[in-house]
C-alpha cells in the first residue's frame, strides 16, 4: 500500500506566513519534525541535496515548497476544461511517462499555493466573463492534487466552494487513493471526481510511488458513495503484450466493485500513450531501466504545437485499441458517455 505523502523536506516562502494556511503548514511539518528551509522563491529552490542528477531528482519529488502563487492568469485547459485553476505544481509520483518531467524542467519539487482565497477570487472572474455559460476548471494539469491534500485540504476548500457556485463546476484526477477527508465536502454534485485507471500491468511497471489498482478502485467506489459525479481517465493506454485481456480485466473489476447506481453518470477520457523527443530523453535519464517501449520506428508522428511533434500509435492499432476500449465501456458501463479519444 502506498501511504500517503510526507515530504523529507519543506520550504517556505517567508510571504506564504502572511496566510494561515502557511502558518498551519509551518506548525503541522515543524511539529512532526520535518526540516524546514525558506527559499525567497518557489520558482528558485537551490542547492536541494543529492550528489547527482538522479539523486536530487528523487529528492526534489519528496520535497514541498509552500509558496504563493503570483500568476493568477490561468492557462486553458482543453478538452476536459476551459481553465486549469493552479492550487500546486508537481507530484510526489514516479510515472515514468509523465509529461511533468518535461514541462517542469529543474524544477520537480512540489509546490503547494497558500493564497487559496486569491486564486478562487480569480476563478470567480473567469466565470463572471463567461455567464451564463458554465466554466469548468481542471485542477490536476500541473499536479496529482489529490496526492497532496491530505496535507494542505485546499481541494476541499476549493470543492466547497464550487459546490455554492452557480456557474462553475471543478474537476481534478488522481492516482492516489487518499481520499477520506474529501468525503465530507460539501460538493452539492458539482465537482467532478476522477481516478486514473489503468490496466494493472501498466500501474506494476510504470506507476511506481502511485496508489495500486486495488486501492485506487476501493477509494472511487467511497467518493460514489459520497454523491460525488464520477469519472475514468484511462491513461496512458499502452498496447503490451496481452493488452486486449490487461484492459478486459480493468472494466470488468470496475464494473464488478462500483455499485450499480452509480454506473450512469460515469464518465471516460481516453487518451493514448504518446511521446515527444525531448521526454524521451529525460525518461531515459530519470528511469534508466523502464520497460517503456519509446521506438520512435514503432510509432505514427503527429505534428504539434510549437513544431515539438509527438509519437503516438500508427493508424490501425490505433484503430484496434479504440474499438476494443469502446466496446468494453459499452458492455460494461452502458449508461456512461466517453468524452473524448485522443
Ligand atoms: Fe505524473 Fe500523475 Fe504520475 Fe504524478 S501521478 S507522476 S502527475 S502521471
Amino acid at each position: 500500500m502506498v501511504k500517503p505523502f510526507m515530504p523529507q523536506l519543506v520550504y517556505f516562502e517567508p510571504k506564504a506566513l502572511d496566510y494561515p494556511l502557511g502558518q498551519e503548514l509551518l506548525k503541522k511539518f515543524t511539529d512532526l519534525g520535518k526540516e524546514i528551509r525558506y527559499t525567497t522563491s518557489h520558482n528558485q529552490v537551490r542547492n536541494l541535496p543529492g550528489e547527482n542528477d538522479f539523486q536530487r531528482y528523487r529528492i526534489a519529488k519528496s520535497t514541498l515548497v509552500v509558496g504563493i502563487r503570483k500568476t493568477l492568469k490561468f492557462d486553458t485547459s482543453k478538452p476536459s476544461a476551459e481553465y486549469a485553476i493552479p492550487f500546486a505544481t508537481g507530484c510526489m509520483g514516479h510515472c515514468h511517462y509523465c509529461y511533468l518531467q518535461t514541462t517542469m524542467g529543474s524544477k520537480p519539487y512540489i509546490r503547494t499555493y497558500v493564497n487559496v482565497e486569491e486564486i478562487l477570487e480569480a476563478a470567480e472572474n473567469y466565470m463572471e466573463e463567461r455567464a451564463p455559460e458554465i466554466t469548468r476548471f481542471e485542477a490536476s494539469c500541473t499536479s496529482d492534487i489529490v496526492g497532496i491534500d491530505h496535507l494542505t485540504h485546499t481541494l476541499k476548500r476549493a470543492i466547497e466552494y464550487f459546490g455554492q457556485s452557480d456557474l462553475g463546476r471543478l474537476r481534478f484526477v488522481t492516482k492516489f487513493s487518499h481520499v477520506d477527508h474529501l468525503l465530507d465536502a460539501k460538493h452539492n454534485g458539482r465537482t467532478r471526481f476522477r481516478f486514473s485507471m489503468n490496466a494493472d500491468y501498466v500501474i506494476k511497471y510504470f506507476e511506481p510511488g502511485t496508489s495500486r489498482l486495488a486501492e485506487r478502485i476501493e477509494a472511487a467506489v467511497k467518493v460514489a458513495h459520497a454523491g460525488y459525479p464520477l469519472g475514468f481517465i484511462i491513461a496512458p493506454i499502452y498496447l503490451f503484450e496481452g493488452w486486449k485481456e490487461g484492459y478486459r480485466e480493468l472494466f470488468e473489476r470496475l464494473s464488478r466493485d462500483l455499485p450499480d447506481d452509480t454506473k450512469q453518470d460515469i464518465t471516460f477520457e481516453l487518451i493514448q500513450h504518446r511521446f515527444t523527443k525531448p521526454a524521451k530523453k529525460v525518461i531515459l535519464k530519470n528511469y534508466p531501466m523502464t520497460k517503456l517501449e519509446l521506438d520512435e520506428e514503432k510509432r505514427r508522428y503527429k505534428w504539434g504545437r510549437y513544431g515539438i511533434g509527438k509519437y503516438i500509435y500508427p493508424k490501425e492499432e490505433e484503430s484496434e485499441m479504440k474499438e476494443t476500449l469502446f466496446e468494453y465501456i459499452h458492455t460494461y458501463f452502458p449508461g456512461s458517455k466517453i468524452e473524448y479519444f485522443t
